[in-house]
C-alpha cells in the first residue's frame, strides 16, 4: 500500500516541471542518436519504474552536493551554429520554440580548482574506465562554458559514486578535453543528425532496456522485453 504511494510520489516528482524546448546535451552524447530523434519528433516518453527510481535518486544525490564547490550547477544554453548564448537573446523561450534544433541546454555539476569541469555520476558498480558518452558530455560543456564566459577549460573529471556501498566507494577519472573547435564540430554533427528528416541509425545495446522508446523502436527486429534479451 505504501509502495503504491511511494512509486506515484517519485514518478510525479520526476515527471513534473517539463523540459525546455530545444535539445539537451544528453541528447547529443548517447551512442544512439535515434533516441533523441524520437524525443524531438514528439513521440511520447514512457519511463519504466526502474528508470524513474534511478533518475530520482540520481537527482537527489546531485542536490546533496550543493555548496561543495564555489561554482556548481552551472546552467548554459547556446546556439553553436551562430555561436551565441541565451543571454544574448531578447526572448529566448520564443527563439527556442522557433528553432528547437539550433539550441542546446545543459549544466555541469561543478568547476573544480578553476580549471576542471566536474560531473558526479552514480553507478551500480564502479567502472575501470570512464564512459565515453560522459567524456563527450564534459567536452560539450567546455565549449558551452566558453561561449557563456569566454574562458576555455581544458580538463575534465568524472567522479563516480558506488550505489552498492551506499555511496561510500568512489572513483575519479581525470582527462584532457578536445579543442573548442573540435567540440563545436562534434556538437553540430550530432545536432544535424537529430534534425534530419530521416532518423539516425539505431544503435542497439544494453541501454535499450531502459530506453523510453523501446516499444516503438523494435531495435533488433525482434526484442523480447520479458526476457530482456535480443533474439536475432
Ligand atoms: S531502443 Fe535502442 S536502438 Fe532504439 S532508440 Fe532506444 S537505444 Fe536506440
Amino acid at each position: 500500500m505504501i509502495e503504491e504511494i511511494y512509486r506515484k510520489f517519485i514518478r510525479d516528482k520526476v515527471e513534473s516541471g517539463g523540459r525546455r524546448a530545444g535539445l539537451h546535451v544528453s541528447d547529443l552524447v548517447s551512442d544512439c542518436l535515434r533516441k533523441s530523434w524520437y524525443r524531438m519528433s514528439g513521440l511520447p516518453v514512457i519511463h519504466g519504474d526502474d528508470s524513474v527510481t534511478n533518475f530520482y535518486y540520481g537527482t537527489t544525490v546531485h542536490e546533496s552536493f550543493d555548496g561543495m564547490f564555489e561554482i556548481m550547477e552551472n546552467k548554459m544554453c547556446v546556439n553553436p551554429y551562430a555561436e551565441i548564448t541565451e543571454e544574448e537573446m531578447v526572448d529566448i523561450d520564443k527563439e527556442m520554440k522557433d528553432n528547437p534544433f539550433k539550441w542546446v541546454s545543459g549544466s555541469f555539476d561543478a568547476l573544480y580548482n578553476g580549471d576542471t569541469i566536474l560531473d558526479f555520476k552514480t553507478a551500480k558498480k564502479l567502472p575501470t574506465s570512464p564512459s565515453m558518452s560522459y567524456i563527450k558530455q564534459i567536452n560539450f560543456y567546455s565549449y558551452m562554458y566558453y561561449l557563456q564566459t569566454g574562458v576555455e577549460i581544458k580538463k575534465g573529471c568524472i567522479f563516480y559514486l558506488d550505489k552498492s556501498t551506499a555511496f561510500h566507494n568512489v572513483r575519479e577519472f581525470h582527462f584532457d578535453l578536445l579543442t573548442l573547435e573540435e567540440n563545436r564540430g562534434h556538437m553540430i554533427a550530432a545536432m544535424d543528425e537529430i534534425a534530419g528528416e530521416e532518423p539516425p541509425e539505431k544503435v542497439p545495446g544494453i541501454l535499450c532496456t531502459v530506453c523510453p522508446y523501446k516499444d516503438n523502436c523494435d531495435p533488433h527486429g525482434y526484442y523480447d522485453y520479458k526476457l530482456k534479451r535480443f533474439i536475432n
